[in-house]
């Protein structure tokens, strides 16, 4: 094969920058990205060259090098980040976001954050203000609380509060709550960065009142309790109640801690779900500091939420590390906007999306998912488009064992294989991400917004 004929036949760069097409992208975008773009195709064809004995297919990438060229231009000026429809069924997927945030509250954080604001500004006072201000009082209403701030996820209010509370000195913590979050990162590994050092009590299945009571030296600065949000010991087990550990931290005068993990502040056993402690009860049973996520179950931005007794959240508001983890002008706005939904527990459940996929009854989803499927028979797919009792979760680590009854509708390719079919769906310019289950391409219609089925719909006849 003469390589060196093929090498010879890439046009040059003086040549390509004269085609109309290459002109064009010029034009529309800048100079320099389109002559990065030329060099690192035509390093690509070379490359293809040097590796590839296929003549068919050099030629094939020789011939197309200016539309790849374009390509590889309009890429780069095409954000990455995008929406995506999530048809797992899992409501809290952190891969996938989260919490997603309502359109009402998106547009006024647009408002603000297109100009100035009055983040960290009082306008009764006319000089500087507090972040915390714009929804602490809110918070305080909540969950019964003294004081309340708003760090950048749960992860670092964790550290914040071990950091101002127990630095170089000893925190105790039950064994079986010693969690894994995720992506490999442990809480007693992000505990120990704040230079508190934590005293592990009791075994995996098991922790007593003694045990906490004995752990206590000269040294001990705090009681913690962790909710264990991803997973549930079950059998022989026992584990000390954050109301058992209230007279100890008195008897020893050593403050509650207790990380929720998710946080709810209303009660889900109302909706069918079953009963997580919330907030509220926390700070009730007289937990000194509680932090949980914001964007697990609250459903609103991603951040830490810290409320307790106010000289404990005063000594954190002074910690330098704070400034490390603060919230940004869209958090506290977001956060600020989601909490006053929670005034009224009515408001909650349907305007927050998080909050309003979970209670939805699985009649509700089956109307959705035969809507969802009509407007898919009508595009008479190349595929087997059927309905599907199914499960979704709630995820992102929150009630694990949870099983929400749901619809699915489920499509079986006729002219590709299924994971053909699931890769394609994930290269649409909104993918889809949906759930195989043997064989079948299933999309649970709990996760999927009414208004993106359409657009579901209109891509899928793109695919099949
Ligand atoms: C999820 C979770 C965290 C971490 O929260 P992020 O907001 O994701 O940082 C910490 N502790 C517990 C118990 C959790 O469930």
């Amino acid at each position: 094969m003469d390589k060196n004929g093929f090498y010879r036949s890439i046009p040059k760069v003086d040549i390509l920058l004269e085609d109309e097409r290459i002109q064009a992208a010029s034009r529309l975008y800048d100079r320099d990205t389109v002559m990065d773009a030329i060099r690192e195709q035509t390093e690509a064809v070379r490359e293809l060259i040097r590796q590839c004995d296929d003549e068919e297919r050099i030629r094939r990438e020789i011939d197309q090098l200016i539309p790849s060229v374009v390509r590889r231009v309009e890429k780069m000026h095409t954000p990455d980040m995008r929406p995506v429809i999530n048809g797992t069924g899992t409501i809290l997927h952190t891969n996938l976001g989260r919490a997603p945030i309502s359109r009402e509250h998106m547009a006024r954080l647009a408002e603000v954050a297109c100009g100035y604001s009055n983040l960290e500004y009082d306008l009764e006072a006319g000089k500087r203000g507090e972040r915390y201000s714009h929804f602490e009082k809110l918070l305080c209403k909540l969950t019964g609380a003294e004081a309340a701030m708003a760090v950048n996820n749960n992860a670092s209010a964790v550290m914040l509060i071990l950091s101002s509370m127990a630095k170089g000195g000893e925190v105790v913590v039950s064994r079986g709550e010693l969690v894994e979050i995720g992506g490999k990162f442990r809480i007693p590994d992000v505990m120990e960065q704040s230079g508190a050092k934590l005293v592990e009590v009791g075994t995996t299945n098991k922790t007593h009142y003694t045990d906490y009571a004995d752990a206590v030296t000269e040294e001990t600065k705090a009681f913690l309790k962790v909710h264990t949000s991803n997973y549930r010991i079950v059998g022989f087990t026992e584990s000390v109640a954050i109301d058992e550990l209230i007279p100890l931290g008195k008897e020893y005068d050593l403050p509650i801690i207790e990380d929720l993990g998710s946080g709810v502040l209303i009660d889900l056993s109302k909706y069918g779900l079953t009963y997580e402690p919330t907030v509220q009860d926390s700070i009730r049973k007289g937990a000194d500091v509680v932090c949980f996520s914001g964007d697990k179950l609250l459903g609103g931005p991603q951040a830490g939420i810290i409320v307790g007794k106010k000289k404990y959240i005063d000594q954190m508001k002074k910690n330098q590390l704070t400034r490390a983890l603060r919230i940004d002008k869209f958090t506290a706005t977001a956060l600020e906007l989601v909490l006053q939904e929670y005034l009224s527990e009515e408001n909650a459940v349907s305007k927050i999306p998080v909050l309003r996929m979970i209670t939805r009854t699985a009649e509700d989803v089956e109307k959705s998912a035969r809507r969802f499927k009509r407007m898919l028979d009508r595009k008479e797919l190349k595929a087997s488009v059927t309905l599907q009792k199914c499960e979704s979760q709630i995820g992102g680590g929150s009630l694990p064992l949870e099983r929400i009854e749901s619809w699915a509708v489920c499509i079986r390719p006729e002219t590709m294989s299924v994971p053909e079919l699931e890769t394609a769906m994930r290269h649409l310019e909104v993918p889809i991400i949906p759930r195989t289950v043997n064989d079948t391409i299933l999309m649970d219609v709990r996760t999927i917004d009414e208004d993106r089925m359409k657009l579901a719909a209109d891509e899928l006849k793109q695919i099949l």
